[in-house]
């Protein structure tokens, strides 16, 4: 049955090609689901849109910070953002890795100049005295694991206004998998398209304009927008959670389409309830840098002074 079902997906692929399948809005040839060039672009920026207005993420009031890593989500929600004509600044980064963030730096530099967006590039170096490389050097840490701390405290701390990340629809399923297999249910309260459950004393606003729109989707968007960078990937994407995470999911919807949907829409019927249950969790304010913490001196502060360098 499986292979039947291999067969068929690999003979529909075939003749998808061959018959040059027209999208459904107009007679040209569709370049990815039922959309040709033209029509993905407006159907990804009209999501987007539709998005940020059905769940109040942000106004043309507000100002915009995007983390903005030189990946493809991040440079899709720049461009998408700025087209339609928000506030935008981005903020980059810079963790210290080897061969990978110095050519991301370069690359988003002149993308933001060509769309004539601010860009601020904050690193770990000035704000930890070490880079990424250097603290994984010293000590027997995964590189993640540091870096997801470093970085979350830096978006905190850097940010102001509201911050939009380039979360797409993938990277959220991956997120509520990875919480709810970790047996995380406070944390999987705090995500969705405006994370977070209550308004907390220094914590900015996160917000992800691109929630709903599938990882292919943005990937297809950003070649057809012909995005002038080398779209590198940090070298220790591969080794993490995430990563095994999402290969479980790609198995999932390959081996029944609709799954990842069905998934989301699933998650986004109980988060209403999970954010009302942990409503009333508190935050504490870390006695080293006055930032947020889950309890006495935070995460970021205790690596900083606790690993090797
Ligand atoms: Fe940091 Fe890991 Fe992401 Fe690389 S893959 S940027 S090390 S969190």
């Amino acid at each position: 049955m499986q292979t039947y079902l291999t067969l068929m997906k690999l003979l529909c692929c075939l003749l998808f090609r061959v018959v040059k399948v027209k999208c459904t809005n107009c007679d040209s040839p569709t370049v990815y689901s039922t959309y040709c060039k033209e029509h993905l672009i407006e159907h990804l920026i009209a999501t987007v849109k539709k998005t940020i207005e059905d769940y109040s993420l942000f106004s043309h009031d507000d100002e915009i910070v995007c983390a903005t890593s030189g990946g493809k989500d991040s440079l899709t929600l720049v461009d998408v953002l700025s087209h339609l004509n928000y506030n935008v600044t981005a903020l980059c980064i810079d963790e210290g890795i080897h061969n990978y963030r110095e050519h991301t730096i370069v690359d988003l530099k002149k993308f933001c100049k060509e769309r004539n967006v601010n860009l601020r590039i904050v690193s770990f170096k000035d704000n930890f005295n070490g880079t990424l490389d250097e603290y994984t050097a010293a000590n027997d840490v995964t590189p993640c694991r540091v870096c997801g701390v470093f970085r979350r405290k830096l978006l905190n701390k850097y940010a102001y206004g509201t911050l939009a990340t380039g979360h797409n629809l993938d990277d959220e399923l991956q997120n509520i998998m990875m919480n709810f297999w970790r047996g995380n249910i406070e944390l999987a309260a705090r995500l969705g398209p405006r994370s977070g459950v209550s308004k907390r004393e220094g914590f900015v606003p996160r917000v992800k304009p691109l929630y709903f729109i599938p990882e292919k989707m943005v990937r297809v968007y950003a070649i057809l927008r012909g995005f002038d960078v080398h779209f590198t990937e940090c070298p220790h994407a591969r080794d993490s959670f995430r990563h095994q995470i999402g290969n479980i999911l790609n198995k999932w919807e390959s081996d029944e389409s609709g799954v990842k949907r069905h998934i989301m829409d699933s998650f986004l019927e109980i988060l209403p309830k999970l954010k009302e249950k942990y409503a009333d969790a508190t935050t504490e304010i870390c006695p080293e840098c006055n930032g947020p913490s889950a309890g006495g001196v935070c995460r970021a502060c205790s690596y900083a002074s606790t690993l090797k360098l």
